[in-house]
């Protein structure tokens, strides 16, 4: 069970923010602070879920929209193609405990390590 976050914050309309996608049980918005050109939150808007293990336990129907939003998003604003990435806990670097996918799109620099 997830408690009280930023994101059930943004669900129910508390704190504003940029509606990319709605779907009857998904919500899709601009992440505050972006790491890719194209940087989206996907999120359910149950607040039941804390992470992407306990959704795919009691949900896997609403992953899979997520999955799917994810690419419509990743069509409209990027090429199609994209990273999904769920941070499960927080050694993990996880900090909002609603569980969410970070979606990434976009020209990415080449390394410069190697
Ligand atoms: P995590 O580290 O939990 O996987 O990711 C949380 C993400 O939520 C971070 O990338 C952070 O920038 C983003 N974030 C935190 N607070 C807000 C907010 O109020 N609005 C939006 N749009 N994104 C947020």
């Amino acid at each position: 069970m997830a408690a009280e976050t930023v994101f059930g914050k943004i669900v129910s309309g508390e704190i504003p923010t940029r509606i990319l996608a709605e779907t009857d049980r998904v919500l899709a918005f601009p992440d505050i602070s972006p790491q890719a050109p194209v940087h989206i939150i996907v999120i359910p808007k149950t607040t039941e879920y804390a992470d992407v293990t306990e959704l795919a336990a009691g949900s896997p129907e609403t992953l899979a929209e997520m999955v799917a939003v994810a690419k419509r998003l990743a069509e409209e604003h990027a090429n199609g193609e994209f990273r999904m990435i769920f941070n499960n806990g927080a050694s993990a670097g996880q900090t909002v405990f609603h569980v969410h996918a970070h979606v990434l799109a976009g020209e990415f620099e080449e390394s410069r390590l190697v």
